[in-house]
């Protein structure tokens, strides 16, 4: 494709998303993630031709390269099962490639590529040095023992180990891959190199990880809610929160909802959502933690000990609130549950999970002026800390909690920031633009100082 100066900004999009969709048949979620950010970026490069004629756009959504492999591990009864393992690598302009591992049975390429495209734009707001990648496995953890997630961790890391490194590229964990997995898949880099570098972030305390990772992502996307608020010209004291999802990112992200006096009402995993009108607390977080993480249990199990509302097969959106944190998975908001927040007097949402929002589902939050925190800003918490676990894995030091605490604070705060300075319109900030054009200005900017490659 030849850059056409004569081009209007429509006819741009339309031609630049043609050929995309054309080059990647069938990955719907790459074509999802790469429209809402083509939206922005190709209306503000418009008059910028050094940023077109470069192509920066085009070779963004050209991942650097994409490594799939076969991972061959048996089964407790003997049997040998064949999974398909990925790593995509995205770009590695502003830093060595960095993004989770996700273990999933839907996990497909296009999954994969959406996730490592948006880990460019979020790893670049965080203003560390980290590009974009992302990795995982259509292996399903659930039922399996801890026998056999060992014995798949390792023979994927036993492919993988050749691809990575704490200066080429350092995995972390997401969906299905929590402290128990990073264990496994640490210990076996470990043993296939001699080496004890860091080369995987989310490690435990006992290894090189850092404090606050665990929580970093949850508390982030509610930090970065607090700015919203706050800009707005009110606060999380008192309002009503829906959460979804029951791992990671929505444990702490209900947490710090507490923490800054708001009710969580519900939480969800993919059985269905319960809703607990009377809100949770330190001690019934305490008992989720203990079923997902030690039992790996069901949500139901909440409804059964605390005698409340158990909703099978569906998601909270319909329950009333003023706030709303998506933290399970993509595409958990459609249209309809926009539809149905907004109805209910929802005023912001804050992305925990990686684009849980339909781009029409967007559209109808900002129609009606529900402050939206798209996920590439909103949950940069997580790999922020990521990064300075690798600081600390680099320098042999740990910081203290407080520490860790205050620069995750100012990293969302920056954030915050940078999204506002670009996403300004009138008296209102279109949080979509704001990150998206700052999480491309710093990529393209070291993009083009390297010429074309
Ligand atoms: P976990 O595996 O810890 O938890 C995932 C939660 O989402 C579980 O409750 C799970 O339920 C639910 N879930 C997963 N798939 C579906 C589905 N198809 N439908 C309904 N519910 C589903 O993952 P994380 O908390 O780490 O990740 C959650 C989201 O946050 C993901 O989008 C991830 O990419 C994103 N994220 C995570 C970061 C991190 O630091 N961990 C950093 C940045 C983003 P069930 O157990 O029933 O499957």
């Amino acid at each position: 494709m030849t850059y056409d100066a004569t081009l209007s900004v429509e006819q741009e999009l339309e031609r630049f998303m043609s050929g995309l969709v054309r080059r990647n048949p069938g990955e719907e979620e790459f074509h999802q993630a790469v429209h809402e950010v083509a939206a922005t970026i190709i209306p503000f490069i418009h008059d910028k031709p050094r940023y077109r004629k470069a192509h920066i756009l085009e070779r963004l959504t050209e991942p650097d390269r994409v490594i799939i492999f076969r991972v061959c591990w048996e089964d407790d009864e003997g049997n040998v099962r064949v999974n398909r393992g990925y790593r995509v690598q995205c770009n590695n302009a502003i830093g060595p490639y960095k993004g989770g591992l996700r273990f999933h049975p839907d996990v497909t390429l296009s999954t994969l590529k959406f996730l490592a495209f948006e880990q460019t734009f979020k790893n670049s707001l965080t203003g560390l040095p980290m590009g974009g990648g992302k990795g995982g496995a259509d292996f399903n953890p659930k039922g399996k023992s801890d026998s056999e997630v060992m014995r798949f961790c390792q023979a994927f890391m036993t492919q993988l180990s050749r691809h990575i490194g704490q200066n080429t590229d350092v995995p972390a964990g997401d969906i299905g891959v929590g402290a128990r997995e990073i264990g496994y898949l640490f210990g076996q880099h470990k043993r296939l190199t001699n080496e004890f570098t860091g080369v995987l972030t989310g490690k435990g305390l006992s290894y090189g990880g850092s404090l606050v990772r665990t929580e970093a992502t949850g508390y982030g996307a509610v930090y970065f809610l607090q700015d919203m608020m706050r800009e707005k010209g009110t606060t999380l004291e008192g309002k009503t929160a829906v959460v979804s999802g029951s791992g990671n990112v929505a444990t702490y992200a209900a947490q710090k909802l507490m923490a800054l006096g708001a009710k969580v009402v519900t939480l969800s995993d993919s059985s269905g959502y319960i809703y607990d009108p009377e809100g949770l607390d330190e001690e019934k977080l305490a008992f989720i933690l203990e079923l997902k993480n030690v039992r790996r249990g069901r949500i139901s199990e909440y409804a059964d000990k605390y005698g409340v509302t158990f909703v099978e097969g569906k998601r909270p959106w319909e329950v009333p609130c003023d706030v709303a944190l998506p933290c399970a998975t993509q595409n958990e908001i459609n249209k309809k549950d926009a539809e149905a927040l907004v109805s209910n007097g929802c005023v912001a949402v804050s992305e925990g999970a990686n684009m849980p929002t339909s781009e029409d589902a967007v559209a109808v939050f900002q129609a009606a002026g529900v402050v939206f925190a798209p996920s590439k800003a909103a949950n940069a918490g997580g790999v922020a800390m990521s990064g300075l676990e690798m600081s600390q894995n680099s320098g042999r030091i740990s910081w203290t909690e407080d520490d860790l605490n205050k620069q995750l604070s100012d990293i969302m705060k920056n954030i915050h920031h940078t999204c506002a300075e670009y996403g300004r319109e009138g008296d209102h900030v279109d949080y979509v633009k704001g990150a998206n054009i700052g999480g491309f200005i710093k990529v393209a900017e070291a993009m083009l100082a390297y010429g074309v490659l």
